[in-house]
């Protein structure tokens, strides 16, 4: 029996050679690939400026930075998504203001938005939840009006479309997340998709010591930055992952349409929205509703491992966290992430599984819930 982890990063031989190359060249920290990986990025993205970090978290911390939030300055952010989302608002001295998603896209309710907003607001955080894009449309509207900047947690959505047009093609600032659980992997790694020159050479800045090059080759410091660049053995990789990233992704389209054949039929739990052939799935979530089921999500956890499948959890319900109990949020004002956190499981999905391996899944799901008791 093999096991079956809930997600396993895609890596060639061609890129262990390539990566075998760059070992040998002497150069491995930030250089030429690094500045190949961002056009190649750039172009990905149609054409926006594209910067590459150390990590998705790193990203969004840094686009905080250049949206121009700081202290007692209220972001706007869904209470279902990664701990990093609000980390790093907090991180800025800022203030995360969650609001409730959606059941079946576990995304932020846009029309939960406008009620948000207060004169403290100075951006809105969407995240496209397992690469499901949130309704950029109205979204961007909203933030027009009320003079929001917009930074995109695309962690989960490279190579997802909305409207035809690509995750991070188009608005204010996106980041990603190049984590071995993500749809492309630079082991660790992230970037920045902005629009204007000065956003991106404030990134450049902030990611290497606060370092400013002047023309005459002389190096100056203008502000206290952090070291999140990106070494040439990563960007070598993510080279090699991006010129795949749209077979990843047809191939986890398949994989996610076999799951909902042999799941729809007779649903064991809320099934995930669909979305359309811009979704790039980079999880399958299901709600199972423990409560009635008899049985705890971590007995299933261990009754599924025990025969040789991953499952995992994403995300318990960010306001239901400690740190943030400690700072007085309350999960329970926002039901539907809250019930989310509790009945959420991650099933196994990632380009190199098999047809048979999806009808596995299903199939132990099934009797693990069937001889519950
Ligand atoms: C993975 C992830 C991040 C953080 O990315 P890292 O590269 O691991 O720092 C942020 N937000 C979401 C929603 C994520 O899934």
């Amino acid at each position: 029996m093999t096991y079956l982890p809930f997600s396993r990063p895609d890596i060639d031989e061609h890129t262990i050679e390539a990566v075998s190359q760059v070992l040998r060249s002497g150069w491995i920290t930030t250089g030429p690939y690094v500045t190949k990986f961002e056009s190649a990025l750039s172009s990905y993205v149609g054409g926006r400026k594209v910067r590459a970090l150390t990590s998705g978290t790193a990203a969004l911390e840094i686009a905080l930075m250049i949206a121009g939030v700081g202290k007692g300055d209220e972001v706007i952010v869904p209470a279902m998504s990664f701990a990093a989302s609000a980390n790093v608002i907090l991180r800025r001295g800022a203030v995360p203001v969650f609001v409730d998603v959606e059941l079946a896209s576990r995304n932020l309710n846009v029309s939960l938005l406008e009620a948000a907003i207060s004169s403290r607001t100075r951006a809105v955080m969407p995240v496209h939840f397992a690469g499901l894009p949130v309704d950029m449309d109205r979204l961007l509207q909203i933030a027009r009006k009320f003079d929001l900047r917009v930074v995109e947690d695309a962690a989960h959505a490279i190579g997802s479309e909305y409207r035809g047009r690509r995750i991070g093609a188009f608005g204010d600032i996106a980041c990603f997340s190049f984590h071995p659980n993500k749809n492309m992997t630079t082991i660790e790694g992230g970037a920045i998709a902005c629009n204007h020159a000065d956003e991106a050479r404030l990134i450049e800045v902030e990611r290497f010591h606060g370092i400013e090059r002047h023309a005459d080759g002389n190096i100056d410091v203008i502000s206290a930055g952090g070291k999140f660049n990106l070494s040439d053995v990563s960007a070598r990789i993510g080279l090699a992952q991006l010129e795949r990233l749209d077979a990843f992704g047809k191939r986890r389209r398949e994989l996610a349409s076999i799951y909902f054949h042999e799941l729809s039929a007779d649903p064991p739990g809320i099934l995930p929205e669909a979305g359309d052939e811009g979704h790039c799935w980079n999880m399958f979530t299901l709600l199972l509703p423990f409560d009635r089921l008899g049985m705890t999500r971590t007995q299933f956890q261990q009754a599924m491992g025990k025969r040789g499948i991953a499952i995992g959890v994403h995300y318990p319900c960010i306001p239901g966290l400690t740190l943030y109990r400690q700072l007085d949020y309350r999960e329970e004002r926002f039901p539907i992430a809250s019930r989310i956190g509790r009945e959420t499981v991650t099933l196994p999905l990632f380009p190199a599984m098999t047809d048979d391996d999806v009808r596995r899944v299903c199939s132990t799901l099934r009797g693990v819930l069937a001889n519950r008791s």
